[in-house]
């Protein structure tokens, strides 16, 4: 996935870069409601991604963020074997203070409009509340609260699948996928981080957190018996694994000669600034990194067990699977010595082109 960095890209110029198939600019001054939504690729199945709500600097950032969202929705549906496509949504301000129940359903509305092309589900900003109230306007969403038979929350199963990640990537590095006496930093200690925070004290393994919430902090720290740091001294503390659990682009130039881990693996989307270019770094430095499509699927295979309505133990089982699909990625990426992404993007390709052709076989 190239960057999308050049906000002087003509708008239909960064859909046919990253592939994207449309996107609907969602406008309501009634509500305040400004939103994007992206819908990547459908060959696989309709396009499901979460919404986020984001106090985006500007609607370039907001639109960056769409696409390539959706576009790592895409693949990480693809490698999961799941038959959906790519597809998320943004909402721009803040979701302390301007979000309202009129807002979210008018949200809905225009998801009702998409006639199924597009299904969300909860993201940064967003919750299972949030999803009752745009599935009062349209079924074409997912993650709604169990007692309306929805799913419900799906960040613990998230959470797990990045667990998974982490102990196949342990298990590439040292040999042994024991996470008692390693260390980790979890940045950004919300719903998949506090859940991963949990997993990981389970297993007695050393935990560092940072959130720029600092009521959020002291509370998870002093829950689960973490440390807690600094935000702005993350990358001065030595720890076997660094897991991003908040916004994306933290693996950047910037930050790449400054990394003290052997690992990456996290849940936020799209953790590298630009694929290319700090997915050879980290390759060269040494450093492994957990493709973030990959092991953070666990949320919407949650969602995917929903719409399919399979049962909670299917659910854990396609969300253990990642621990598989992380090191058949790791041993392509050894096999060719090409960045731990590449491998990711070359199978997950490869199951797209090749249903494609089933499905234009009759
Ligand atoms: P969340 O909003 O519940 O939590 C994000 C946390 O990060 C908040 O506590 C926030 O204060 C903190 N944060 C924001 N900026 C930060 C910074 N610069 N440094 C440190 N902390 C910061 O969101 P979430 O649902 O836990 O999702 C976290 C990430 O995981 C996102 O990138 C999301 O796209 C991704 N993800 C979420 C799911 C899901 O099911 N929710 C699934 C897959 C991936």
């Amino acid at each position: 996935m190239p960057s999308t960095d050049n906000t002087s890209t003509p708008v239909f110029n960064l859909l046919n870069a990253l592939g994207h198939q449309k996107v609907v600019f969602c406008n309501d001054p009634d509500t305040g409601l400004k939103a994007i939504i992206a819908i990547h690729n459908t060959t696989l199945g309709p396009a499901l991604g979460g919404t986020r709500m984001w106090t985006y600097k500007s609607e370039q950032d907001a639109l960056t963020d769409a696409l390539r969202l959706s576009k790592s929705m895409t693949y990480k549906a693809a490698i999961n074997g799941l038959n959906l496509g790519g597809g998320s949504a943004v909402i721009m301000g803040d979701p302390r203070r301007d979000k309202t129940e009129a807002m979210m359903r008018r949200l809905g509305r225009f998801i009702k409009n998409l006639n199924g092309e597009y299904i969300t589900a909860e993201d940064m900003g967003t919750n299972t509340r949030d999803m009752e109230y745009i599935r009062m306007e349209t079924e074409h969403v997912t993650g709604v609260p169990e007692t309306i038979g929805g799913s419900g929350d799906p960040t613990p199963i998230a959470a797990k699948g990045v667990f998974m990640g982490i102990k196949a990537s342990v298990k590439e590095m040292f040999g042994t996928d024991t996470l008692a006496g390693r260390s980790v930093i979890v940045q950004g200690i919300g719903h998949v981080g506090e859940n991963l925070v949990k997993l990981l004290r389970e297993e007695n393994t050393k935990v560092y957190v940072s959130d720029i919430n600092e009521e959020r902090l002291v509370q998870v720290a002093k829950k689960y018996g973490a440390e807690a740091i600094a935000n702005n001294t993350i990358f001065d503390v030595p720890a076997d694994i660094y897991a991003p659990c908040a916004l994306g682009a933290t693996i950047n130039s910037r930050t790449i000669d400054k990394l003290q881990c052997a690992i990456i693996a996290g849940s936020a989307n799209n953790q590298l600034e630009d694929e290319n270019i700090h997915g050879h770094m980290l390759l060269e430095k040494g450093i492994l990194y957990a493709p973030d499509y990959v092991i953070n699927a666990g949320g919407l295979i949650n969602c995917y067990s929903e719409l399919m309505g399979f049962s909670k133990k299917r659910t854990l089982q396609l969300t253990e699977n990642i621990y598989n699909a992380t090191r058949n990625i790791l041993k392509l990426s050894k096999a060719e010595n090409i960045s731990t992404i590449e491998a990711a993007n070359k199978i997950a390709e490869k199951r797209i082109s090749d249903i494609k052709k089933v499905k234009s076989s009759y």
